[in-house]
């Protein structure tokens, strides 16, 4: 297991899937060749597979101990969903609760599962299928999520001519959290919770979208969900994602975002970064730069 500790808070990944994901210029919508092959030599091995131009992506959640609570950020994409169209998220069968638990932690125990944003591979985990019925996998969390996002995706479910994956996505995996009465909803502004943790809106990859800012004993982490799926989104910032839904507002996020981090010495964690999955960042007006070497970021 890969630990981190900030200031007194422990963190934990926990991975779904990792390997070959999108072709590189299949996923940025801004790809340019050049810039592209700039940066290859240090995008492989963890974060680009030269001979067949795909990303390395991962899939995990952050586990967030604070000694008092257990979080876990982000829900992958869970276990025998269907979701035509997407067969990365289709049907899976992972082992990913055996994770958590090798992790020392039974779905029993988490108090708070964060939803940054509310797409497939994000709630996947939210339930699990009992006895033909979807039910919330963590009984006894509280699941926090944006309620622009929420709102968001329920009309999408009813909105017909929606892609399927996505009415099951909501219906699967968000609905049976919010007719259990186990969701938390947080509109606008900043929210704090657990002595450790803020709330902020990171809106742009989804209209909803927020990130959280973690502080303890002065030290800071910040998972970002899609503000950036990979780490060329760092010195590339202005690149989006083929699954942005406000480019100009996703850009404008991911750049203050990081500056942000950059500012406060925080560790960015994001959802989907290859290995190493987390890296410091350092600014240089208005350009950015990923320091994986300040407190051993690289190879942990
Ligand atoms: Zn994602």
């Amino acid at each position: 297991m890969q630990d981190r500790h900030i200031g007194d808070v422990r963190v934990t990944r926990i991975e779904e899937i990792s390997g070959p994901g999108f072709p590189a210029k299949d996923f940025f919508p801004e790809f340019e060749p050049e810039t592209f092959k700039s940066h290859e030599h240090w995008m492989a091995p963890g974060y680009y597979q030269p001979e067949s131009g795909r990303l390395i992506r991962s899939i995990h959640s952050w586990l967030i101990r604070t000694g008092k609570h257990t979080i876990l950020v982000d829900a992958c994409s869970g276990n025998h969903k269907n979701r035509p169209g997407m067969p990365g998220f289709h049907m899976l069968d992972t082992k990913y609760l055996d994770r958590l638990r090798e992790a020392g932690v039974a779905p029993e125990e988490v108090d708070f599962v964060m939803c940054t944003h509310l797409h497939v591979d994000h709630v996947g985990w939210n339930t699990r299928l009992e006895n033909g019925k979807w039910v919330p996998t963590f009984p006894n969390a509280r699941y926090v999520m944006s309620r622009v996002d929420h709102d968001h995706w329920a009309k999408v479910a009813k909105t017909s001519g929606s892609p399927e994956y996505e009415v099951n996505t909501y219906n699967d995996s968000v609905l049976p959290i919010v007719e259990a009465k186990m969701a938390e909803f947080v509109a606008g502004g900043e929210h704090a919770m657990c002595g450790c943790l803020k709330l902020k809106p990171a809106p742009g990859h989804t209209p909803g979208q927020i990130r959280i800012d973690l502080e303890s004993k002065g030290k800071r982490a910040m998972f970002p969900g899609d503000a950036l799926h990979s780490p060329l989104q760092v010195p590339v910032w202005r690149w989006n994602s083929r699954f942005c839904d406000d480019r100009d507002l996703a850009a404008k996020t991911r750049g203050a975002l990081l500056a942000d981090c950059a500012e406060q010495g925080a560790l960015l964690m994001p959802a989907h970064f290859g290995s190493p999955h987390a890296a410091y960042i350092k600014a240089k007006g208005d350009r950015f730069e990923l320091d994986w070497d300040h407190d051993n970021a690289r190879g942990r």
